[in-house]
């Protein structure tokens, strides 16, 4: 599908609308601005072989449109409205709805009003090659352009001019079609308008137009049964009622109006902020705002008022005296609410409403009531919504919901879907197909929900494939973490030099056309070598260090020269910039700029010539920085180690070279860069990183499991990159005070580790000083425990679960004084060293470019609106590729120790036991680490606990006598992958072996 560029010829007497309107300039002043529309009767209708248009349209719309409808047997064109793009796009994007597509220009702009996602995902669709969809620009023709009349608004107009249009194209249809004389007049095609909205298909209808419902519409196609399924559940559409909706008795309270919501958060009344959901405990949410230091908690499905994951809501806080501390208990959804009926939900008079409120109320009540008052926090109650955050998540059909399992029935059921994600409520659809989706990966977008249903209500998107197959689960993990994963499109491609991988470096001189040497420095002959981990393709830095004269060093850092290539603002650095950072998963890499240049143009292999931007200090023996200067270059690696290899060579006695000497140069520089940070308060903090074993590359079977080992030379990398990023850093915020892209850590607020204090105190008679990060790094190296060498680590994890997440900000945008970056103990940072795979190094090389005079600024860079809004779409997708990152890892740690369980088994052994450690205790369970496999677990008790949440036991009943179990207590669990009853899903269930066996419990 190709777009028309409109070439502006004014014709005087075509101008027939003129609006005039007022706008303010960035500089205050205001303009006038008239905009004239200039009409032409050449806009294409788009139909192959129109006698009146142009015949020169690469892909038109077929001569007698598409005949395999039930109604429209002569054929037919379909031109749906506004609301059918917005409501209905799952439809629309199915392969299995293929009918050729008149989109209205009008629509178009519309849609982008109305929603940007969805336009994006429009725009998406007219360039899909497997779509029929013509773009008329019904604005410009001179028949089908029309003026709003007075009175008239511009919803009102939008619809009058696409009846306009419709009716327009069925006469051009049947004018260009005149009978031929003698011979039998075929039957035009028909343009049929689609729409939701009653009156509309009335007035077209009375004006002679063909209209539909989309339901109507969909019920005469081929695929009927598949695609009806895709009809998002809109309160507009025909579907018979669920006895949900069929006025009943609310169960939530109503939301407030928008402009009360609005209001009372201006006046402090109410707060507004983002809703989390508690993933241990459904009946639990809270709402982070800035008026208190501890989250809002909601207790309760009332309270928490139909808020997802996500939203934005308002929340309305209860007197001091209601307040309550979060419960200690695991409250399962799925095993809570298992016997909840899809069809029937939300009847509240029925016994089982009553069974399940019986128990949520138990559970509500029983929770805080011995809690120590410190721990309450403001509670309240969602009473309005601001925006929903609702996307298509990915979910398993739950077999118990399902009426007929006869995979030939396709008769329609309601059913429940539950989502992936813990943190979601299970949702309503209604599907023809649920016996063949059991057992697999579904998407499933939410539509509404209403006040009278006690679970929202969506429809089905399309299946991901069987339920553990590694596509599915690949994919679903994808889509889970928002990772955009679409191969590059041609408009990116043809952003990357044209000699493809031919591209080299040219010799200086006559010959460097682009003038690439210009002011470049010819670092080639410098003894440069790059660390990584085994395997790895883009590698983004490389060093050098060699001795001066003086006695000093001189020590470099070589950066991929990344925007040499990537040019400000096109489609390539568009892409790169909405996908944020390439996304690193056990099996896969989704990459954020095309693997020609990341794997390739901009990797500092060892052997060719790149260009970097390189960094390069004179520091004294004792890694005191003497001068820093950044300068473009062309180097050439004459090596490419792996961490271990460096390691080796660096630790081997008789080798003397000059590139071993430089690692060794570089190692005691590293050695003292890092004792200054930590001197200066630095924190060393741990998270649990493991590695997995893959069998072969194709099978990508996962073997086994191992935590990783670090070396000294992951510190030399280390310490060197946080120097250069510490460097550019200055620079750039010296150069552009304003809009320096910069990376910040800010301090955890004290609250955060009250519970860790406390725990530690309690257990340990250990103190956690938390008054700076000096002090905490002072305190957590003195947080051990003799006799268990793991209990320092376990603490470092524990307290980096306390802290804030760093975030890339634009220097203008926030106070000076909170620039600095708590874990590195840095004033200033940002990040300069990996521009191939994170996309705000690649503007700070812009910005550094400028700041040496090498490139002007490009003008994006000189606004701090548009460096904000960049960088919003960087944090987020930083956060949920490491997430991303994260569920990888586990679900490929559930299957290598499926696969352990059942070699296991095979040799006549018990099953898979490991140690772990007691991080938290519930009512009825304890949450425990395995720090060997990385993973964190939940052992839950079916029987009541001695709980004491004032010291963090439990006592459980042994064999002889009562058991105590404490956090930080080691105890051995036993780890086996089961199949989840309803979700059909993998999931690690842990049991305790030791200090009780906790499966008669
Ligand atoms: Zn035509």
């Amino acid at each position: 599908m190709v777009e028309i560029t409109i070439r502006k010829r004014p014709r005087t007497e075509a101008v027939i609308t003129q609006r005039k309107f007022f706008k303010k300039t960035a500089r205050g002043k205001v303009v006038k601005v008239l905009r004239e529309r200039y009409l032409r009767d050449d806009v294409a209708c788009g139909i192959q072989g129109c006698r009146e248009c142009s015949t020169e349209i690469p892909e038109p719309l077929p001569f007698s449109g598409s005949s395999e409808h039930q109604l429209y047997p002569n054929g037919h064109y379909l031109l749906p409205d506004t609301n059918v793009f917005l409501a209905q796009m799952d439809l629309i994007e199915s392969s299995l709805f293929t009918p050729p597509i008149i989109l209205l220009q009008t629509v178009i702009e519309e849609v982008r009003h109305r929603s940007l996602p969805l336009y994006n995902r429009l725009k998406a669709l007219t360039k899909s090659e497997d779509k029929s969809i013509w773009i008329f620009y019904n604005e410009y023709r001179s028949e089908t352009a029309i003026v709003r009349e007075e009175n008239e608004i511009p919803n009102d107009r939008n619809d009058r001019g696409i009846r306009v249009a419709t009716a327009w194209y069925n006469t051009h249809i049947s004018l260009t079609r005149p009978p031929i004389r003698g011979q039998k007049q075929t039957p035009h095609p028909t343009v049929v308008l689609m729409t939701e909205d009653a009156a509309n298909r009335e007035k077209a209808e009375k004006s002679g137009v063909t209209s539909s419902s989309v339901r109507k519409y969909v019920e005469g196609m081929k695929d009927a049964n598949l695609l009806l399924d895709l009809l998002a559940a809109d309160g507009s559409q025909e579907i018979e009622p669920t006895k949900a909706a069929s006025g009943r008795q609310a169960l939530y309270p109503d939301y407030l109006p928008i402009s009360t919501l609005l209001a009372g958060v201006k006046a402090g009344e109410l707060h507004q902020g983002h809703f989390n959901a508690n993933q241990y405990n459904y009946l639990e949410g809270s709402v982070p705002v800035p008026a208190f230091d501890k989250p809002i908690l909601l207790v309760g499905r009332e309270n928490m008022n139909r808020a997802v994951q996500g939203d934005i809501v308002v929340v309305e806080v209860f007197p001091e005296k209601e307040w309550k501390a979060p419960a200690d208990e695991v409250v399962d959804q799925e095993a809570t609410l298992k016997n909840d009926d899809a069809e029937d939900s939300g009847e509240e008079g029925d016994e089982n409403g009553e069974e399940v409120s019986v128990k949520e109320s138990r559970v509500l009540s029983g929770s805080s009531s011995q809690k120590p008052p410190s721990e309450r926090q403001p509670t309240g109650r969602v009473v309005g919504v601001v925006k929903r955050n609702w996307r298509a998540y990915v979910c398993h059909i739950d077999n118990t919901s399902l009426t007929s399992t006869l995979t030939t029935s396709l008769s329609t059921q309601t059913v429940f879907a539950t989502p992936v994600s813990r943190l979601l409520p299970r949702i309503r659809l209604r599907t023809r197909q649920a016996p063949i989706l059991l057992n697999q990966k579904i998407l499933v977008t939410i539509d509404r929900w209403d006040a009278t249903s006690r679970y929202p209500e969506g429809h089905f998107v399309r299946a991901l494939g069987r339920v553990e197959s590694k596509e599915a689960e690949q994919e679903s993990l994808l889509l889970e973490f928002e990772v955009p994963y679409r191969p590059f499109g041609k408009a990116i491609l043809d952003c990357l030099p044209p000699e493809g991988d031919q591209w080299v470096v040219p010799p200086k001189g006559e010959f460097d056309v682009q003038n690439i040497w210009r002011e470049r420095e010819d670092l080639r002959d410098v003894i440069v070598c790059s660390i990584d981990p085994p395997g790895c393709q883009d590698i983004d830095d490389a060093l050098h260090a060699k001795l001066l004269p003086n006695g000093n060093i001189e020590a470099g850092v070589h950066i991929a020269d990344v925007s040499h290539f990537v040019l400000p603002d096109n489609p390539m650095d568009s892409e790169a910039a909405a996908r944020g950072t390439t996304v690193y998963l056990v099996d896969n890499r989704i990459d954020m700029l095309p693997s020609l240049l990341g794997t390739n143009l901009c990797s500092l292999r060892p052997f060719v010539e790149r260009l970097a931007f390189s960094s390069i200090w004179e520091l004294t023996p004792d890694a005191e920085i003497v001068s820093v200067r950044f300068t473009k270059s062309v180097i050439k690696s004459k090596a490419a180690f792996t961490y271990e290899e460096a390691q080796i060579r660096k630790d081997d006695p008789n080798l003397q070279d000059d590139l071993t000497n430089s690692i060794r140069l570089l190692n005691s520089l590293a050695i003292k860069l890092k004792a200054k940070r930590m001197a200066a308060g630095a924190l060393n903090l741990a998270s649990p990183e493991v590695k997995i074993h893959l069998d072969s590359a194709e099978s990508s079977d996962p073997i086994d499991v191992e935590q990783k080992e670090l070396r000294e030379t992951n510190s030399l990398v280390e310490e060197f990159m946080l120097l250069a990023n510490i460097s550019v850093a200055k620079k750039i915020e010296e150069s552009f005070p304003q809009t320096a892209v910069l990376r910040r850590h800010l301090p955890p607020p004290k609250t955060n580790f009250e519970k860790l204090q406390d725990i530690l105190r309690k257990t340990k008679g250990l103190s956690l000083d938390v008054s700076s990060s000096g002090a905490l790094a002072a305190s957590l190296d003195i947080c051990v425990d003799a006799n268990e060498p793991a209990f320092n680590t376990l603490v470092r994890i524990m307290a980096t679960r306390c802290m804030l997440s760093a975030e890339y900000f634009s220097s203008g945008s926030v106070a000076k004084n909170t620039f600095g970056h708590y874990g590195l103990a840095s004033k200033i940072y940002t990040h300069f060293t990996s521009p191939i795979r994170r996309y705000a190094d690649v503007l700070v090389h812009r910005q550094l470019s400028a700041a040496i005079g090498f490139t002007p600024l490009h003008a994006t860079l000189h606004s701090k609106s548009h460096v904000e809004r960049v960088l919003d779409v960087v944090n987020r997708r930083h956060r949920m590729a490491q997430m991303a990152g994260r569920a990888s890892v586990e679900f490929y740690v559930g299957l290598a120790l499926k696969a352990r369980g059942e070699q296991a088994k095979v040799r006549g052994e018990a099953d898979v036991k490991e140690e772990a450690f007691v991080i938290r205790t519930f009512r009825n369970g304890v949450g425990v680490f395995v720090s060997k496999l990385g993973i964190e677990g939940l052992v839950t008790f079916k029987r009541d606990t001695q709980f004491d949440a004032e010291n963090y036991t439990i006592t459980v009943p042994g064999a002889k006598k009562d058991v105590k179990i404490s956090v930080f207590d080691k105890v051995i669990v036993r780890i086996e992958v089961e199949k989840d009853k309803n979700t059909q899903r993998g999931k690690v269930k842990m049991t305790l072996v030791e200090p009780v066996d906790s499966s008669a419990l």
